[in-house]
């Protein structure tokens, strides 16, 4: 039986039409589903009986499984969940002061190979559907009874490569009868997939966009992002101003520091000369180690030094403080391990 979770909300508007039902029942079901957060369509009080056995006897309503969760010291918890094929989706819950972020996995494994991400040692399966993404989130909510603020889509995979799942999922997460998170509060992270930056450079959500530049020569680029083959920072800062001129939104470019790599003084000015014609934030994340790797961090005073360099060339720059390294759950860290 189809699962009715794989229905967008039109794709519902659709199916009601079909029965003869009214476009209302649409609404209830996708309400009862992402933000009630029901399993079962006997609960589904608003519909009549008749309307609750139809759905019964022609879908079903999956959840994921939770099979390993690990909280770190800092309260960051990541969850392993099984989905209905066996593979595995891997997603962190960040709780802050004032923010409580959740970051989803848009794929299962990673097709990027990123040379300093864990992520890229395990083997690309394939995309997530809109609605697995959706779980992660769900799920999270139920199990800990908490409302997220923010979705960053940072987890496993390339969200780039999979647009069209995550813009439906953005639209569970946006609507007012899903999980009610303004567009503002998503950020979407991308290794540089050019096309999809000309494309969300259409959408109109005002959800925010992120870069994982890294580099600032092709060169070492490459050798950090084979993907850089494809996409050489030429064309996706090329995609990036167009980006700022359709949507007038400032991009957050992220720059994972490795010691020795691309940490230098020379690289911070490289790094304010190829942004200038961009209004932009500046992310810098210091690596975060993981087994089977030799990548060091940079010492704290030469991170300090590249952010100064930027701060005086008048950047926005952050340092991002990541969140539960030791129990893998940091940017870069997450492959299905150490639960
Ligand atoms: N594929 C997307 C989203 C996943 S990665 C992307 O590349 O943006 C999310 C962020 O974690 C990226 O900015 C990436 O550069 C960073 N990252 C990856 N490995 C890391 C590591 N070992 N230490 C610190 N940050 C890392």
């Amino acid at each position: 039986m189809e699962n009715i979770k794989s229905f967008t909300l039109k794709e519902l508007k659709e199916l009601v039409e079909n029965l003869n039902w009214p476009e209302y029942s649409a609404y209830q079901i996708f309400q009862w589903l992402w933000q009630k957060k029901v399993n079962d369509f006997s609960l589904m009080s608003n519909l009549s009986k008749l309307k609750r056995e139809y759905l019964k006897n022609n879908y079903i309503i999956t959840e994921l499984k939770i099979i390993g969760n690990k909280k770190a010291k800092d309260g960051t918890e990541k969850f392993l969940f099984e989905l209905y094929d066996n593979n595995k989706v891997e997603t962190v819950f960040i709780p802050e002061e004032k923010r409580k972020t959740v970051c989803v996995s848009s794929q299962i494994g990673c097709p990027l190979k990123c040379l300093f991400c864990n992520s890229g040692k395990i083997s690309f399966k394939r995309n997530l559907y809109f609605y697995e993404i959706c779980d992660q989130i769900l799920m999270i909510e139920k199990k800990l009874n908490i409302k997220p603020t923010n979705i960053v889509f940072m987890g496993i995979g390339e969200p780039l490569l999979n647009l069209e799942e995550v813009l439906k999922a953005i639209q569970v997460i946006t609507s007012p009868i899903g999980f009610g998170i303004s567009a503002r509060k998503i950020t979407i992270s991308t290794a540089g997939i050019v096309e999809g930056i000309y494309r969300l450079a259409e959408i109109k959500k005002k959800v925010k966009l992120a870069i994982s530049l890294n580099a600032t020569k092709d060169e070492i680029r490459e050798y950090l992002m084979p993907i850089n083959k494809k996409y050489p920072i030429s064309e996706i800062l090329k995609a990036c101003e167009y980006y700022w001129q359709k949507k007038r939104e400032r991009i957050t470019f992220e720059y994972v520091l490795i010691r020795d790599i691309n940490d230098s003084e020379e690289d911070a000015y490289s790094l304010s000369r190829i942004l200038k014609k961009i209004p932009c934030k500046i992310n810098l994340i210091p690596f975060n180690s993981f087994p089977s790797i030799s990548f060091q961090p940079p010492s704290l005073k030469r991170i300090e030094k590249f952010m100064k360099i930027l701060v005086e060339a008048n950047y926005t720059v952050t340092l991002r403080k990541s969140h539960g390294q030791e129990i893998l759950a940091g940017c870069g860290q997450l492959a299905y391990q150490n639960y």
